[in-house]
């Protein structure tokens, strides 16, 4: 199994404290990785501060050439990657082939397209006698900090645009689940010059901390809980640098009385549940106006309960375990404190699995405004399920939050649903779906859920710096 890091174009063995890296799907122990030293932290920035003058200057077509490349590179690995993906996290091994790689894979050839076509606003004499123009530049070194829910995935959203603008970057995988990314570095090494990408390993206290501190990273790039995107900030305050932040997520799930409401209930099944409600935009906290909420409420809890778990490669598995026994004993911690609220119903699910990290499907319902259960981001396969009778009530119920990540409405009116979209204060608004993403448009949220764009050409702005440059004639 390939642990070493990439630092200045060479594998190198991470010289401190060994993290233990587990199967969550049984618990066993997959491997002992040594952590990066502060040396080899502080050599990896180095690496990659060297390498930005000549990455920069690389023309947007030799970049996108590369970029492609890196793409061909995930599709011939693409088994592999989706075997070992699919090990670490826990989850079916289909899901990790056949819906993570090819996005992966996609948003590389995305943004080698995008990065031939920046555009800046206009050049002109906005003072006579002098030619203004606006260039979009690189930053530098970016520091890219990612979660553990989707590993490979989040790496590449974070290297595609940093990459396509001319950066050069530090990653750092989550300790959880970092091997995608250690082996995805070796495969695309040869392709870079060296010290353009660079990898380390370790936990964010000991190796996420000084990374984000070290003089020469220009930039923080962080997919993770709003806890540690309030550390990136107290660095960013101290140091100026630019900070790019993805954070977590509520979504609330609208479904007026007029909607398809068996297509609303496959929907929840779906997108509530996927990688075992380890998501950022999992539709997890529904609200359904009266008259549909009975029916609602009992379809998707017999639709819920027959969501096949099991591990990575058992015919038919819809879900997985959760990642770890820490986050699995904290979702299992939410439902106990559920059961203290008589008014609460757990219709289906509520219990931990008998091996492994698992933990039912889980479906709450009659769920108050200010439960618990309705505020707080569970980050598992859990839903709730409230009550809402009209249109203001709902949009300022689902306003109520501190998150702005994602959102939906479900209505087979057309109005309602472009009034309703127009006043939630979330990142994406889906009309009769959830969940679904493109390379093209931007993933990215408002309020605690951060500020940064994945994807998109919003995204590769956010890595690039705006000048102007400006000619006396
Ligand atoms: P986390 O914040 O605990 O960890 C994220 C990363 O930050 C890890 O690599 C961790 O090692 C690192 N880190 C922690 N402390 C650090 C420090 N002091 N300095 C530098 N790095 C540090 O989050 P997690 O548990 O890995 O992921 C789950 C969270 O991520 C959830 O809140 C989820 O909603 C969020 N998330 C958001 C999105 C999005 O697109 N908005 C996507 C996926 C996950």
């Amino acid at each position: 199994m390939q642990t070493k890091m990439l630092i200045g174009g060479q594998l190198q063995q991470g010289q401190g404290e060994a993290f233990t890296v587990f199967d969550p799907a049984t618990g066993a122990e997959i491997a002992r990785i040594p952590e990066a030293s502060p040396a080899q932290v502080a050599a990896a920035v180095s690496a990659a501060d060297a390498a930005f003058p000549g990455w920069a200057r690389q023309t947007p077509k030799d970049r996108a050439s590369i970029l492609l490349q890196i793409a061909d590179r995930v599709d011939a690995h693409a088994e592999e990657l989706a075997r070992l993906e699919s090990r670490n996290c826990g989850k079916p091994f289909s899901a990790a082939l056949n819906d993570e790689m090819p996005a992966i894979a996609d948003v590389f050839r995305f943004f080698a397209g995008a990065a031939r076509c920046l555009n800046g606003s206009a050049t002109a004499e906005y003072l006579p006698g002098h030619t203004s123009m606006i260039r979009r530049d690189p930053v530098g070194v970016v520091a890219s900090i990612a979660p553990w829910n989707y590993p490979l995935m989040m790496a590449a959203w974070k290297m595609a645009p940093a990459l396509a603008a001319g950066n050069c970057l530090v990653l750092k995988p989550s300790e959880i689940t970092p091997l995608t990314s250690l082996r995805f570095f070796e495969i695309i090494a040869d392709l870079l010059p060296a010290g353009v990408i660079n990898i380390v390993f370790g936990r964010g206290g000991t190796v996420g901390d000084p990374l984000v501190n070290a003089p020469q990273v220009r930039m923080i790039s962080l997919t993770g809980s709003i806890a540690t995107g309030q550390k990136m900030l107290e660095v960013a305050s101290r140091t100026l640098k630019r900070t790019h932040l993805e954070l977590g997520g509520k979504a609330p799930v609208i479904i007026f009385d007029d909607a398809d409401i068996q297509s609303a209930v496959e929907g929840i099944r779906t997108f509530g549940f996927y990688n075992a409600g380890q998501d950022c935009t999992a539709a997890c906290r529904i609200y359904v106006q009266d008259k549909a909420y009975d029916n609602f409420v009992a379809d998707l809890t017999s639709a819920v309960s027959t969501i096949k778990t099991g591990l990575q490669d058992e015919e038919g598995v819809e879900m997985g375990p959760l990642v770890s026994q820490a986050h699995q004993q904290r979702v299992a911690a939410f439902i106990d404190r559920c059961r203290d609220n008589k008014q609460l119903e757990i219709t289906t699910g509520g219990r931990t699995g008998d091996s492994g990290f698992f933990y039912q499907p889980t479906v709450v319902a009659n769920a108050g405004q200010n439960d618990e259960i309705v505020r707080r981001e569970v980050f598992g396969p859990v839903v709730s399920v409230s009550r809402f009778s009209d249109t203001d009530q709902v949009i300022a119920f689902a306003n109520d939050s501190d998150y702005g990540l994602a959102s939906s409405v479900w209505t087979a009116d057309i109005g309602r649903a472009m009034r309703v979209s127009s006043e939630l204060q979330y990142g994406c608004t889906w009309v009769n779906t959830h969940f679904m993403l493109c390379s093209e448009m931007p993933h990215g949220g408002m309020k605690q859920s951060g500020y940064g764009k994945d994807m998109s050409m919003y995204g590769l702005e956010d890595y690039t710096a705006i000048r102007h440059i400006m000619i006396k004639h």
